[in-house]
């Protein structure tokens, strides 16, 4: 047992005497990766480095045990003089404490061993296209989601009809097997069950012994009023079973709009573009424009100008975090006609001839800034 006698402590992980705990333990982790049995397998020598440097590192990265060693040396914590209540190496399981984390993390291990075969079920995506008008007025969907879910046949034992799973023989139903090597000692997954902690002599047929059957199930969603392109709905516990004893999955639904013929929406506002007659611009008049669910009639004032934007208040989206709802914008342009008659061209001149600059106020102050610029 007294492998270390001979040796520093700071020798052996190789750092100064006024090392800083980080130093220590990353000198640790150092040599663990380098001499950790798992790598170096029937290597003895490598072992016996490992072992080293782990009686070390418990040493060293206890400010306690390290004040003792740092004074009274090796046999301080043997229980020689000025020991005190430290215990020296009679309490294994304290050291396997300190050293066992940083072995979690540097070899990836699961060193806990609570996890008995059971595993959480996986979460399951779902895309999901709607409608602007279901996203506006809420709805229920009803999806079909694959899934694996516990086997009918053998109610999720994975054993024939008739069988039972049995305990698994090597590791007694734990999962897990702790190996001991000398002075450490490491749990890993039971390679007979995989960590179940259960055996099947006879799988049922139907799943395999897997326990698990695929199906087509029929989930009815209920989709909140104004929800947007890329929002994420949960719906807990609707993924994939777990294995043994843990829960299952979530469901994540991805949604997705259409695209509107007619509308663009803007955050809580839908943008309309409707096209206007110029006589209708000049005039004035009445024109049919949607909302959400009906076509309605608005009036447009004499003298609207292209690119004039109109307000439906109320008739857009509802907020989804329920400040209101959101406008239609009713943006009009005018529309030229191309192809006219000679009739019309006819009228139109006439109606130039006796159009007079006030007819475009606009347009003159444009021509007087003009002319001015370049007087
Ligand atoms: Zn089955
Ligand atoms: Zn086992």
């Amino acid at each position: 047992m007294p492998i270390s006698d001979k040796k520093d402590f700071y020798q052996i992980l190789d750092v100064p005497r006024n090392a800083t705990p980080e130093e220590i333990k990353k000198a640790y982790r150092k040599a663990a990766l380098k001499y950790h049995p798992d790598r170096n397998p029937g290597d003895k020598g490598a072992e016996e480095r490992f072992k080293e440097a782990s009686e070390a590192y418990a040493v060293l990265s206890d400010p306690k045990k390290r004040q003792v060693y740092d004074q009274f040396g090796y046999d301080g914590l043997r229980g020689g003089p000025g020991a005190g209540d430290f215990g020296g190496f009679t309490d294994i399981s304290e050291i396997f404490g300190s050293f066992s984390d940083i072995l979690g993390d540097l070899f990836g291990m699961d060193m806990g061993g609570g996890r008995r075969g059971s595993r959480r079920g996986d979460d399951l995506r779902y895309d999901l296209t709607i409608t602007l008008k279901e996203a506006a007025l809420g709805c229920e969907k009803t999806l079909e989601v694959p899934r694996y879910e516990p086997c009918e046949s053998c109610s999720g034992t994975g054993a024939a009809p008739g069988s039972r799973p049995k305990l698994c023989p090597r590791c007694h139903g734990a999962g897990q097997v702790r190996f001991s090597q000398g002075f450490f000692s490491v749990s890993r997954t039971c390679d007979r069950c995989g960590g179940a902690g259960r055996t099947i002599d006879t799988p049922c047929g139907a799943c395999q012994g897997r326990g698990l059957a695929l199906k087509k199930r029929k989930l009815t969603v209920r989709i909140p009023e104004g929800v947007d392109n890329g929002v994420r709905l949960r719906m807990s516990g609707e993924g994939e079973a777990g294995l043994g004893d843990a829960p299952p999955g979530d469901l994540y639904i991805y949604l997705s709009v259409q695209s509107h013929p007619l509308f663009e929406r803007q955050g809580d506002d839908l943008v309309c573009s409707v096209p206007i007659t110029f006589v209708d611009a000049c005039l004035g008049g009445e024109i049919e424009v949607p909302t959400l669910t009906e076509k309605v009639r608005m009036k447009i004032p004499a003298g609207t100008q292209s690119g004039k934007v109109f307000k439906l208040r109320g008739q857009g989206m509802p907020n989804p975090r329920g400040y209101g709802r959101g406008d239609i914008l009713v943006r009009v342009h005018v529309e030229v006609p191309t192809q006219l008659t000679a009739r019309q061209k006819e009228l139109l001149r006439e109606f130039a001839e006796i159009s007079g600059e006030r007819a475009y106020p606009e347009k003159k102050s444009f021509l007087d800034r003009l002319a001015e610029m370049f007087s």
